[in-house]
């Protein structure tokens, strides 16, 4: 058993995926992004994060990738103790999460294949299987035949779905998607939804930040919702909880 592991035994139920235990991150002196937040997450969940503008949101999606600490407190994903994981050691971890961004972030002078391909690359994944794992992740999100094109002749709908094949495409347990639909017109935007209940209905746990009222209300999934750092909800099968 692994260090990691025991710390997973201890702190974590074997059905969980995610632990935030009393965690708080502040930016310098400023008041703290996200204040006081424990909440737990189990394997297969799809769990909306919601909240206006700077609640914090993005901040807790890169604690859950380390590409933040926080200041107090301790994230739990998968196997790994946040704090105590060795740099050296993160790479490896960020493998079991896929992740997607509101601007796509896709290479603009590659070719819809290569910005899956190089997902592959990256965990030296032999070519062999690239040539067979790309073209059945792209047609998993309904882009067959988009081989060859580059990302600016596509539709922000396409681009998004190729930045999710590029997250699946190394088989990540949980998919983090920080506004996915936030460029997207509402036909694209449901489609979009669509495709990550399928992703979720698989065995993903997906973890989506979102904006949009309407998505949220018909989805039907667990509702977190953030007030300046606080965790103000935590429904199951919740509603999007309007302030104003
Ligand atoms: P959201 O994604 O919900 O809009 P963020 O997590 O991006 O919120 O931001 C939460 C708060 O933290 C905001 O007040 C924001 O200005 C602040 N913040 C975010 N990132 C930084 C940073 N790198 N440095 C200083 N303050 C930041
Ligand atoms: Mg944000």
């Amino acid at each position: 058993m692994t260090p990691q592991m025991r710390n997973k035994r201890k702190y974590m139920e074997d059905d969980e995926v995610i632990v935030l235990d009393h965690v708080s991150k502040a930016y310098g002196t400023n008041q703290p992004a996200l204040c006081d937040v424990s909440l737990r997450i189990k394997k297969g969940e799809f769990v909306f994060i919601v909240g206006d503008s700077g609640s914090g949101k993005s901040t807790l999606i890169k604690l859950l990738l380390r590409e933040l600490v926080p200041t107090e407190g301790n994230v739990y994903v998968l196997d790994y103790n946040l704090k105590k994981i060795r740099h050296g050691r993160i790479p490896k971890f960020r493998r079991n999460i896929g992740v997607v961004f509101q601007d796509f972030r896709l290479l603009k002078d590659r070719s819809v294949y290569e910005n899956v391909a190089f997902a592959q690359r990256i965990i030296q994944m032999p070519g062999k299987e690239i040539r067979k794992n790309v073209p059945k992740i792209l047609s998993t999100v309904g882009l067959a035949g988009k081989y060859r094109v580059k990302p600016n002749r596509l539709s922000g709908g396409e681009q998004q779905r190729v930045a999710i094949a590029r997250a699946l495409v190394n088989k990540p347990c949980i998919l983090l998607a920080d506004e996915p639909t936030g460029n997207l017109d509402p036909k694209n935007s449901m489609e979009i939804m669509k495709l990550l209940e399928e992703i979720n209905e698989n065995g993903t746990t997906v973890i989506m930040v979102t904006h949009n009222k309407d998505i949220v209300n018909a989805m039907q999934k667990r509702v977190i919702t953030l007030k300046k750092g606080v965790v103000i909800g935590d429904q199951e099968r919740g509603v999007y909880i309007d302030e104003d």
